[in-house]
Formats: C-alpha cells, sequence, structure tokens
C-alpha cells in the first residue's frame, strides 16, 4: 500500500515522500533514516521506497509503504477508513524560492500538544501540495501525460494558475522569437557533458526556429552553481549516470525563458538557470516509458 506522508521517527510533522527524498539527498537524514505512520495515535513503522535511487521514472519515485497492517492503530486513518472520499485537491504550487532555513532536519517532537477543542486532524483539510525541486513538477507532469489530463491538471507557477499543458512546451520547432518572454518550463531530448572545470553543459538536440536558421539551445550550469545546491549530491549523481550509461543523451527540463543575443553576428539560444531547482534532466527512459503506457491506454 502506497501511504503519501510520514513522521520521521521521533518528529512531529509529517513530510512527504518527495521532502523526505530531498532531505535524505541533501544529507540531513543520516544514512538510513526511520519513519512512522503519522495516522492519529499511531507508531506503525514505515520504509519510504526508492529513497536512495537517484533516478526517477514513472515506476521509480519515492513513497511510503507499510509492512504490516496489524501495525497500525485502531484510531489511524491512514489505513482504517479509505474508501471515504478524499478531500479535493487544489492546484499544484510550485514556489520558484524556498523559504529560509528550508533545508533542515525536521525538528525533534516537542512536548505533545493538546488538540484545540473541536480541531479536525490535519488529514482531513484539504491541501494543495508545495514543490520547490521542478523535478517533483516532473513526475506529476509525465503521470498526466500517463493518465491523458495534463489539459485539466491545474498547477501554478510564479503566482499564476495555468494547466500542466500549457506550461509545459517542447522546445521543437517553435518560433523562437515569439517566446523571448515566455517562462515556461522547457523541454527536450539533449546532450549532457561534463565539463572541465566540474561543471556541466547542455545542448537540446532538436531546434528552435528563427528565420531559416535552427537553433538548438543550450545550458551550461557552472561548478561553482552546482556546488552551492544543497541537493548538489542528487544533481551530480544523476548527471553523472546519465553520462556513464546514455553517454549523455536525456531529456532535460528547465523552467526558464529563452534567450538570444540582441545584435550577434551568428545568432544563439540559451536557458539560463538562476537556481538549480528550476531544472531537471531525466533518462530518456522515460520517452519509451510514456510510449509505452499510453499504447495500452484504451483510445
Ligand atoms: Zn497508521
Amino acid at each position: 500500500m502506497s501511504i503519501d506522508e510520514a513522521r520521521l521517527t521521533g518528529t512531529e510533522d509529517p513530510l512527504s515522500a518527495e521532502r523526505a527524498y530531498e532531505l535524505y539527498w541533501a544529507e540531513l537524514l543520516g544514512d538510513a533514516p526511520r519513519f512512522t505512520c503519522a495516522g492519529t495515535g499511531c507508531s506503525a513503522p514505515l520504509t519510504c521506497a526508492c529513497l536512495t535511487k537517484p533516478e526517477q521514472t514513472l515506476l521509480i519515485r519515492p513513497y511510503f509503504r507499510s509492512h504490516r497492517l496489524d501495525d497500525h492503530a485502531p484510531t489511524c486513518e491512514v489505513v482504517h477508513g479509505r474508501g471515504e472520499a478524499k478531500p479535493a485537491r487544489g492546484a499544484d504550487v510550485f514556489e520558484a524560492e524556498r523559504p529560509a532555513g528550508h533545508f533542515r532536519a525536521p525538528a525533534a517532537a516537542p512536548a505533545r500538544r493538546a488538540t484545540p477543542a473541536g480541531g479536525g486532524t490535519h488529514a482531513t483539510r484539504p491541501r494543495p501540495s508545495h514543490y520547490y525541486r521542478l523535478s517533483s513538477l516532473v513526475q506529476k507532469f509525465l503521470e498526466h501525460r500517463r493518465d491523458k489530463d495534463l489539459a485539466e491538471a491545474p498547477v501554478t507557477i510564479g503566482g499564476e494558475t495555468t494547466t500542466y499543458e500549457a506550461l509545459f512546451r517542447n522546445v521543437y520547432r517553435q518560433k523562437v522569437a515569439d517566446h523571448l518572454q515566455t517562462r515556461a518550463v522547457w523541454w527536450g531530448t539533449a546532450s549532457l557533458r561534463a565539463t572541465k572545470d566540474g561543471g556541466y553543459y547542455l545542448r537540446f538536440t532538436r531546434p528552435f526556429r528563427h528565420g531559416d536558421e535552427l537553433l538548438k539551445p543550450t545550458i551550461t550550469l557552472t561548478a561553482k552553481d552546482v556546488d552551492a545546491y544543497p541537493v548538489r549530491k542528487l544533481l551530480r549523481a544523476r548527471l553523472d549516470k546519465l553520462i556513464a550509461e546514455h553517454e549523455g543523451y536525456c531529456v532535460v527540463f528547465a523552467w526558464a525563458k529563452p534567450w538570444m543575443p540582441k545584435d550577434a553576428e551568428k545568432p544563439f539560444v540559451r536557458f539560463y538557470i538562476d537556481n538549480l531547482d528550476h531544472i531537471d534532466v531525466r533518462s530518456p527512459e522515460i520517452l519509451e516509458e510514456l510510449k509505452n503506457t499510453s499504447r495500452i491506454t484504451p483510445a
């Protein structure tokens, strides 16, 4: 059984599996963190699946799972009282900046707070999902694409609510001049290589159009930026694995505007990534996976 939230054992606030995953890779949870069910009065031990895997696909993604149903307390609403309608979810929210002090291990549980009179549990309140790493949003994009509901699935980004379909744009053959003000999640297949100074260089394999020219956009990740990024261990593990296993062939997603120099003799297009939370690079297997999942979906 897949469970959305759990407590780090000995702490109070529930955290999502995505959050546990990034804290683990920011080296804040130790080598073998333990998790407990967040249900009322429940202390069932949970495992976070795929926690230590650097890559993510439709099948490989972090989630909590339970060892035995009997471990849960009779009062636990996480496993009991399923089948009740889940509260409706609002749009997923992508925050462009993390709150200060976001990368801290969860605090140890203080003495139990008294439950406010008549207060419901956190589980009954509909809460939108907040994301800080583009990778979390890409995961949702892939799931919606598989489920063929991209056009209906809302997402709030940079303070504006749109749909996954409108937000994610493939660069292929789009007229770049029309999009110099379009901040979107631009994506496409790309080639990736490590640079001599310890950074990375990406070049899309398919181009934007500019007059008669076809321009393949590029992205540079400097060693300095990578080293200053709290989840650098995960970023480097993913990128190095793609170079080792796929000769750098990858699928890149970047939340950015395409940039062109004003009067260069030879035009070119770049994406500048000012925050490494705003780029996600995945293995080409996700393309295959999406093709396969759409084939078995009834028309
Ligand atoms: Zn439980």
